[in-house]
């Protein structure tokens, strides 16, 4: 049998890894085809050289200014060639991108089973996040196993009357490679330099007029907070930069706009971090397992039992709670319990085990 793992940018890369890994391990190798759509470029190439994985098959098929619509039919039409040419049994995609959603529906209309890797994460807004929730929901309708990352998840999946013997909770891939990383680290505490901030803002739906309002709040939260500076790493869409730019003119004193980091050295970042400040959904993950305070810039999280456990606030997609939920970190500590009870969750960093349990199980692999 064969099985081709699909993705095309960062946070599936990322999740990806420890998931390659161990089916490499188990199978033939040559059984396991990882195929890179080339969903983002800059972005992937980066994180490819900080993972442990080689990519069989890139059809590099980004170009400038594509539309949501535009990436998944390439990724479709070049799949559905694919997966007849190499005869493919399953295959694997994960989280909620355009490549996710192209996979699965490659998979549906060539008759090939589909696993949906971090299934059941729902705010049930299809415009919040856009399109992610649109792809994710989609994905359900077509997959044939959904590996859910939590309870929570499974228990999206089944009110949307996904059979019970489809969802198997294998726990969040994301903390197994986080913590394998951090490891081979050592100590990436901060020193005696000044506290910082994190900041990381790209939500599609959120570009133009929204980020720029939150541009303003982080001005605010600079001039309140003369001891700290804020750290950062912008993301490479053009339109990112162009708001940050409006605003800031570029970095500033205590203002440091950089380019996006390494995988290890964001953890570093993010563990030295006083407040993380984010509208991405993999960094409030991390920042909540390193029990670094995460404030959500957005209006919906599909991770609500991050904020139930106190580990994270949410501040609105213009950022207009920001300074009272950064103040309110600064005046507590964070309940380790909370932290532990976070990775316990997530299965405490042994999430890819399950996963490769769970897809040998299902096409009777063993
Ligand atoms: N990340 C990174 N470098 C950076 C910023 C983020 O390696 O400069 C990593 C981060 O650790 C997380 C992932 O990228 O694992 C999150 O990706 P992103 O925010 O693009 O997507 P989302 O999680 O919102 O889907």
């Amino acid at each position: 049998m064969t099985g081709i793992v699909v993705f095309g940018t960062r946070p599936e890369a990322i999740k990806l890894a420890p998931v390659i890994g161990g089916l490499r391990n188990r199978l033939d190798p040559h059984s396991v085809k990882v195929v890179c759509s080339g969903q983002h470029r800059s972005l992937l190439t980066q994180t490819l050289h900080a993972l442990d994985f080689a990519v069989d098959v890139n059809f590099d098929l980004m170009v400038h200014h594509q539309t949501p619509a535009e990436v998944v039919r390439r990724i479709v039409s070049a799949l559905d060639r694919f997966i007849q040419d190499h005869k493919v049994d399953w295959i694997l995609v994960q989280g909620d991108t355009a490549t996710a959603l192209a996979g699965a529906l490659a998979g549906y209309l060539t008759g090939t089973p589909t696993i949906h890797l971090e299934a059941g994460l729902r705010t049930n807004d299809l415009n919040a996040p856009w399109p992610e929730e649109g792809f994710r929901q989609l994905i359900a309708r077509l997959a044939s196993l959904h590996l859910a990352p939590t309870q929570a998840a499974r228990a999206n999946l089944m009110a949307e009357n996904i059979p019970a013997d489809r969802i198997v909770v294998v726990g969040n891939t994301g903390l197994d490679i986080q913590t394998h990383t951090m490891k081979t680290m050592g100590d990436v505490r901060q020193g005696d330099a000044m506290p910082y901030f994190l900041v990381t803002l790209h939500r599609r739906e959120n570009l133009g007029e929204p980020l720029a309002a939150v541009c303003g709040h982080l001005e605010t939260l600079l001039n309140s907070y003369p001891g700290y500076r804020i750290l950062w790493p912008r993301h490479p869409n053009p339109e990112v930069i162009e708001t940050i730019e409006a605003h800031f003119l570029g970095s500033g004193d205590r203002l440091a706009i950089v380019d996006p980091m390494d995988y290890p050295d964001f953890l570093g970042a993010m563990a030295g971090a006083r407040v993380i400040i984010t509208d991405s959904g993999g960094v409030q993950e991390e920042g909540a397992s390193l029990g670094i305070p995460v404030v959500v810039i957005r209006d919906k999280t599909e991770r609500q039992e991050i904020v139930d456990l106190g580990l994270a606030a949410m501040a609105g997609s213009r950022g207009a709670g920001m300074e009272e939920a950064v103040s309110g970190f600064l005046g507590r500590q964070i309940d380790a319990a909370a932290v532990t009870r976070w990775r316990e969750i997530q299965g405490n960093g042994h999430a890819a085990v399950c996963v490769v349990e769970a897809i040998l199980q299902r096409f009777e692999l063993r």
